[in-house]
């Protein structure tokens, strides 16, 4: 076990892994597996809260880090505001620490700044972009549920067809597969109709058994990769589990 002492906390957050999700003190999203915690004051952090840093720089722009939102363009609060802002990558209300740029006016939550800006898993690249070209696999629509016009939510676009994921989409997908994985239901509870759209998305446009392994194998891959960032858990084991949970799913 390691102690580490924080910026944020008056003791030292001692390293641990429990795959029971949390909600992260410092950014106030949610989390499982590795994170570093107090366990007299019941406080939590990402990875990536913990290990925050003063500036950092995103597809470009410059970032600073905050440890409360500033208040929204209407807003009349002073200070801070912890009900107008929301993450540019994932939609989310930002409550807590948060990267803020200013000249383009955008917030990142911690773990969402660690989003790779490129993945590649053989011939396949997703790419996190502000719009995506079409519609998500997961959630069917273009737009996040309830978004904001403004915050429409980045996704990965792939070069692959039509395989885009909005970020939020992808922690959908991970937080119920964790809770899947810890009622120990002996098959993945995920929700019946989206993994029908995706078989049906996956048997559409690939045909034969070969392209669909090859498709389910870089799904894992790719779940895997983000998951690991978007839950704060740099060691991907659970991750990898997850990303196995969900890819199973679309086997049944
Ligand atoms: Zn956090
Ligand atoms: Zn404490
Ligand atoms: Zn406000
Ligand atoms: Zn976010
Ligand atoms: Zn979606």
């Amino acid at each position: 076990m390691t102690n580490k002492e924080s910026d944020f906390h008056d003791h030292p957050l001692v390293m641990v892994n429990q795959q029971r999700p949390y909600t992260c003190d410092g950014c106030k999203t949610e989390g499982i597996g590795l994170r570093y915690r107090c366990e007299r004051c019941n406080y939590d952090l990402h990875h990536q809260c913990m290990f925050s840093s003063p500036k950092l720089k995103f597809q470009g722009n410059q970032y600073r880090f905050l440890e409360k939102p500033l208040p929204g363009p209407n807003c009349t609060r002073a200070n801070y505001c912890i009900d107008c802002r929301n993450c540019d990558a994932c939609g989310k209300n930002v409550k807590g620490f948060v990267y803020h740029c200013s000249d383009t006016g955008w917030d990142l939550h911690p773990r969402c700044a660690k989003l790779d800006c490129k993945i590649s898993i053989g011939d396949v690249t997703f790419w996190l972009e502000k719009q995506g070209p079409s519609t998500c696999a997961w959630c069917n629509k273009r737009l996040l549920k309830g978004a904001k016009k403004k915050i429409p939510g980045w996704s990965y676009v792939s070069n692959y067809d039509d395989y885009n994921f909005h970020v939020y989409c992808v922690m959908e997908m991970a937080m119920q597969s964790s809770s899947s994985a810890s009622s120990s239901a002996i098959t993945p509870v995920m929700e019946e109709t989206k993994l029908t759209d995706l078989r049906v998305l996956i048997k559409s446009k690939k045909n034969g058994a070969n392209s669909k392994n090859k498709w389910l194998e870089i799904l894992k891959i790719f779940l895997r990769t983000v998951f690991s960032i978007l839950l704060g858990d740099p060691t991907a084991i659970l991750a990898s589990t997850l990303a196995h949970l969900v890819t199973e799913g679309f086997l049944h």
